[in-house]
């Protein structure tokens, strides 16, 4: 019995380490791209900013962790093509350009998603990527040769507002660089309510980094350094021009998002959604006999607006890494499917920008119309501790509830202290269905570090039970 993993990161190895429990005696193969597995993506922009001195930190569990498991672990290995039929995957080492096929029992296609790169003029050739950990130390190595070798300051342009761009300009500040965004939208973040986003924008201008929203990207000029990075030139950014202004550079770091890594998985015959990822039932089986996926490649239902979406967070790809591990597990040893099931996804996310905590959960106000649902929102401004406290923050929050049956559909909170996490309890409602009714009476905690008496969350369902006349209205 051969387990095979093409993908060695959140998604592939969750359910490469269960595979390797339930089924000893199973081979367990990875076939990894990189240099590392089983790293924290999301550890990046500190790593860049040097709050993390070593890459390494950022690696949970080594190749030579898994290994000493008893699982067969290739880096700098690519997947290149899936044969179905003859289950086989093509893989080439890149160390010496050998290829050879991989025979499997079970396939987990992990491969994650790959930057998003707009069709611009020296983008390609002169921009950075931070989508693995590899790619960061790339990034982290230039920027400090650029520091050492610059006169004045260093000056970045991050090219995409969304959150990892905003979280890499904030780690490049911090460094004492000068940080540019440039972004075509006219808002940062588009997971947010644009009136909850200008918080976001204001913080960060305040704390120094320039955002240039609305320009389109035209042209990214550059020079090529005879050595680089193995014997290929150093591809040194100078310029990025923009439809409204030229910004000299040093180093370019793209950041326009990602897109989901399909095309081998496609091309074997694996069905791929609306949404662009993968098609998966909730055991993350494909379309395929003998071929599950996971992670950033595959969609997911929206359990909010019932419709198929592609998430890619790290909270997802463990679940259904784990999820798929528990069903191939079951596949492996003749049994029947594995018990566990993947639900789908409320869109829950947090970060963290200055001091400012930035959570939200299911929909925004623009996505409720898009889907068609009646809705109203309540926006207001509060503290997440006892007012008469020293120092009790602020904190910004939007909720939204469905018209009607007052279903809450999506909840943003915005500020400091004590905000982030709250919104579990807000993604707890959306996953369950909550009404604004119901919830205006949920057991929540209360002491005066930790908020008031009524949690803002349940501050905003009593606004909403008014808004849609529903009740019993408080
Ligand atoms: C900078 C940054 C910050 C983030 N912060 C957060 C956060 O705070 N919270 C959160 O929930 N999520 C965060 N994420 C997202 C999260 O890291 C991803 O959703 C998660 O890693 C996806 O896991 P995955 O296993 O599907 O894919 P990946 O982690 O991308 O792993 C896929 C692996 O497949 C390998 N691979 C690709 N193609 C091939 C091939 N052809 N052959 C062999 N191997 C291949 C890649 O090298 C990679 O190691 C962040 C992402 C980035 C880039």
């Amino acid at each position: 019995m051969r387990f095979l993993v093409l993908g060695g990161d959140a998604a592939g190895m969750t359910a490469a380490s269960h595979v390797r429990r339930a089924v000893p005696e199973a081979e367990v193969v990875i076939v990894e791209r990189g240099r590392h597995t089983s790293y924290s993506m999301c550890g990046i922009p500190n790593y860049i900013g040097e709050e993390i001195e070593d890459a390494q930190d950022l690696v949970v569990r080594s190749p030579e962790e898994f290994r000493a498991l008893g699982m067969a672990v290739h880096l700098e290995t690519e997947a290149l093509a899936v044969s179905a039929s003859d289950r086989t995957v093509r893989v080439r080492d890149l160390r010496n350009g050998d290829e050879r096929d991989e025979r499997y029992d079970a396939l987990l296609y992990a491969v994650g998603a790959h930057p998003f790169m707009p069709d611009v003029p020296g983008l390609a050739q002169y921009g950075r990527v931070v989508h693995t950990l590899d790619e960061g130390e790339r990034v982290r190595t230039e920027l400090d040769r650029r520091q050492r070798e610059a006169e004045g300051k260093v000056r970045v342009v991050v090219v995409g507002a969304g959150y990892i761009g905003l979280e890499i300009a904030e780690a490049l500040v911090r460094r004492g660089m000068d940080a540019t965004i440039v972004d075509l939208a006219t808002q940062v973040m588009a997971s947010l309510d644009p009136d909850m986003a200008a918080h976001v924008l204001a913080t960060l201008e305040e704390f120094g980094v320039k955002v240039r929203l609305g320009e389109a990207l035209r042209e990214v000029r550059g020079v090529d350094a005879a050595e680089g990075e193995s014997g290929s030139p150093r591809r040194i950014c100078t310029e990025v021009v923009t439809d409204a202004d030229t910004y000299p550079a040093d180093l370019l770091v793209v950041a326009t998002g990602a897109r989901p890594s399909i095309a081998m998985a496609r091309d074997a015959g694996c069905k791929v959604g609306d949404s662009g990822a993968l098609v998966v039932d909730d055991h993350m089986r494909t379309s395929v006999q003998g071929i599950w996926a996971a992670g950033d490649c595959v969609e997911s239902v929206d359990l909010v607006s019932g419709g198929k979406v592609n998430v890619q967070l790290g909270t997802h790809a463990n679940k259904q890494g784990k999820v798929a591990g528990i069903d191939i597990a079951a596949t492996l040893r003749g049994q029947e499917p594995g018990d566990a099931a993947f639900p789908g996804v409320v869109g829950t996310a947090v970060t963290k920008l200055c001091h400012l905590e930035i959570a939200r959960t299911g929909l925004t106000e623009a996505q409720a119309t898009r889907a068609g649902i009646d809705h109203a929102a309540t926006l207001f401004t509060a503290t997440a501790k006892a007012g008469y406290l020293p120092d009790p923050g602020k904190v910004f929050v939007k909720m939204l509830a469905e018209r009607g049956t007052g279903r809450v559909l999506g909840a943003q909170l915005i500020g400091s202290p004590n905000v982030a996490k709250r919104i579990d309890t807000a993604a707890t409602w959306c996953m369950l269905g909550v009404t604004v009714q119901r919830a205006q009476f949920l057991d929540l905690s209360y002491a005066p570090p930790f908020g008031g008496v009524w949690d803002v969350l349940q501050v905003a369902a009593r606004k909403l039970v008014r808004e849609l006349s529903l009740s019993p209205a408080l």
